[in-house]
């Protein structure tokens, strides 16, 4: 729980009534929704965005929570994603599932230039985990210069003779 952060006292306030809620995630409904469903998916855990998540075990247990535990997820017509920093409202890391009917202004609040669906999100994690992965060893590995056998360059009177 972190201090100061809106959606770890939602999530540790009993008195607020959530849609489901397990020792992992926790799912509660928008308190602006954008649509006459929408929902939010957070892990219990404080992890800031999904530029933050470790890997997708995290998007992986939140998306089961919500095909678990709302009927009807895979029929629902639906949208379903993250934001991006900056385009966070909270820094809580939150899975939105809006589904039905949306006025303009309310899907430009969601389906903003943030906005990154779960095929997104997945490939953002990938991408930052195997860019992550790669910078660590290349740095540790780095040979010594003077190890390696790289020929000085050519000086510039050795360049050759005319043919004739
Ligand atoms: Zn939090
Ligand atoms: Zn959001």
């Amino acid at each position: 729980m972190k201090k100061g952060c809106t959606f770890c006292s939602i999530i540790n306030e009993p008195e607020i009534q959530k849609v489901y809620e397990d020792d992992t995630n926790v799912i509660i409904e928008d308190i602006r929704p954008a649509a006459d469903l929408h929902l939010l998916v957070l892990p219990r855990e404080h992890i800031r965005d999904i530029t933050t998540v470790d890997d997708a075990k995290t998007l992986d247990s939140l998306l089961l929570t919500a095909k678990a535990h709302l009927a009807d997820f895979e029929k629902m017509e639906k949208h379903v994603g993250f934001h991006q920093p900056p385009f966070n409202s909270q820094y809580h890391l939150h899975m939105h599932i809006v589904s039905g009917k949306m006025n303009a202004k309310q899907r430009k609040r969601i389906l903003n230039p943030g906005w990154t669906d779960i095929e997104k999100a997945y490939e953002l994690i990938d991408f930052l985990d195997l860019s992550s992965k790669a910078r660590a060893p290349a740095s540790m590995n780095l040979p010594n210069p003077s190890e390696l056998n790289i020929p000085p360059p050519p000086s510039k009177c050795s360049s050759p003779p005319p043919s004739s």
